[in-house]
């Protein structure tokens, strides 16, 4: 058992089961035995109406999930209403993929019927890290449910509250054992474990870079499946003829959403140097404006860090921007509270080659750094590893499309700070991922063509 502790208290939350490699073995098997057995005998449109009830049961559920949500991870009760009802659509939206995506009828050059099908995968291995819990834990589960394979889940060490309740929905829903079980503990132990797995036949992680390199390289052993979404360090470009008041008020939310713990963070700003002063004052007052504070709270924006450990991470980077000579706008301190709270935190001065420019950091930290011209802003926004997500702000619609092209990213919003849309494909280029998640392209990843030649010579 470990003990998780409430971010914003500080106390502690819930003991929580530490599963070992012997309880990852025999919940794959189980998965193996339901994807062979119940989950194959239940046809297409009953596998609907099973993720359809799921998606009740979570709206149903709701106000508990979302309480769950905030008290474990520490962000703002209003977003977790908003991603638990996010995970909901998402069941839904896949329960309508059951009986409408499959193969061909392919007309080839042979004389025969030449037909494919798309053939579930097998037991899927998932893992997902503690920033969106219950959305993540959806976005992967439901496609991979939806086309007819089981899963084995590994939560967060951190925050696996959500997923824990989302199993015994689902069995409430009617979805058999074994389809979908959640395994808590360690990713070296439960993770490594899903990975060297011989029955899982795919891995679909959600994390860091680093450990998304070493799940790409173990996966390589047995040639499993491997999509990644991994780590971004996003840009938001503000050009001088932007609509200036949402620009600033959008520079901030997409920077400090769920604390800045956010894959798709816009956390490094170039500003057009022409507004550039007059916009890094206002991004100041906006920083300082934000409402921080008990995430239980409706009127709170942003709450603590989701655990002691990772506010120290956060701090270091924070001491590292002040040492390479980079200028703190505002914030970088913590409250005297005992929750893990930070201040949102502005740099300007900084200098391309530095850690707080290049590094992921994963807190309310952002950059603040000019650029003349359009192609300058192209080259300052792509000189990253990284490529998950990012804006543009501008009126000049040949500008705003020009720029969307150059840059080096998976996912981009024009006047705009929102990332994830559930119809539409979502993921990284460079170190930010292979892959893409959500829309009927996830569908993808959870199926195999399947090629069947049939001779019809009498
Ligand atoms: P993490 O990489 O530390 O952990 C992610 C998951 O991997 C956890 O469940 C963890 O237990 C597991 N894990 C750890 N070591 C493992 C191993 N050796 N084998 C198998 N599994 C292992 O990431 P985190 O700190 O939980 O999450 C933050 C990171 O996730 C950030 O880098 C963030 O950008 C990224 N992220 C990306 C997206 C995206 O869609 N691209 C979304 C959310 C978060």
């Amino acid at each position: 058992m470990t003990t998780l502790i409430e971010p914003a208290t500080g106390k502690p939350l819930a003991d929580v089961e530490q599963h070992d490699a012997g309880d990852a073995d025999r919940a794959v098997r189980a998965a193996h035995g339901a994807f062979t057995g119940a989950w194959r005998r239940i046809n297409t449109r009953e596998r609907g109406q099973l993720l359809r009830k799921l998606a009740e049961k979570i709206r149903e559920n709701a106000d508990e999930l979302a309480r769950l949500e905030t008290r474990n991870v520490g962000k703002p009760i209003r977003d977790s209403r908003d991603e638990v009802g996010l995970a909901a659509n998402v069941f839904e939206y896949y329960a309508g993929a059951t009986n409408k995506v499959g193969g061909q009828t392919i007309p080839g050059a042979a004389p025969g019927v030449l037909l494919s099908f798309r053939e579930p995968v097998g037991v899927c291995g998932i893992i997902v890290p503690w920033n969106f819990p219950i959305a993540i834990t959806s976005w992967k589960s439901a496609p991979a449910l939806a086309m007819g394979n089981c899963v084995v889940l590994k939560p967060a060490e951190q925050t696996p509250l959500t997923a824990l309740r989302l199993a015994e929905l689902a069995l409430e829903a009617g979805i058999p054992e074994g389809v979908f079980t959640v395994l808590t503990g360690a990713g070296s132990v439960v993770g490594e474990a899903l990975l060297r797995h011989p029955l899982v036949r795919k891995i679909a992680f959600t994390g860091s870079t680093e450990v998304g390199m070493n799940v790409m390289r173990t996966a390589a052993d047995d040639i499993k499946r491997v999509s990644l979404e991994l780590g971004g360090k996003s840009a938001n470009l503000i050009f001088e003829d932007c609509d200036f008041e949402r620009a600033v008020a959008s520079a901030a939310s997409s920077a400090l959403g769920n604390a800045g713990q956010d894959c798709c963070a816009r956390s490094r700003i170039f500003v057009q140097q022409s507004i550039y002063e007059r916009f890094t004052s206002a991004l100041k007052d906006a920083f300082e404006k934000l409402h921080v504070g008990d995430p239980l709270a409706d009127e709170t924006e942003m709450g603590p860090l989701v655990t002691e450990a990772h506010r120290k991470r956060v701090l270091s980077y924070i001491e590292r921007g002040r040492a390479e000579g980079a200028t703190l706008v505002t914030g970088g301190a913590c409250p005297d509270d005992p929750g893990c709270y930070l201040q949102p935190t502005i740099f300007t001065d900084a200098k391309p080659d530095m850690a707080i420019v290049r590094e992921e950091i994963f807190g309310p930290v952002v950059t603040v750094m000019p650029f003349r011209d359009e192609d300058d802003a192209v080259a300052m926004a792509n000189d990253s590893v990284y490529g998950l997500s990012g804006s543009i702000w501008t009126r000049d619609i040949g500008r705003a499309l020009r720029v969307a092209r150059a840059v080096e990213t998976g996912n981009l919003s024009i006047n705009s700070g929102s990332s994830v849309h559930l119809e539409a494909p979502f993921g990284g280029v460079k170190r930010s991922g292979l892959g893409r998640e959500l829309g009927l392209q996830a569908l993808d990843h959870y199926t195999e063509w399947k090629t069947v030649y049939i001779d019809v010579t009498s």
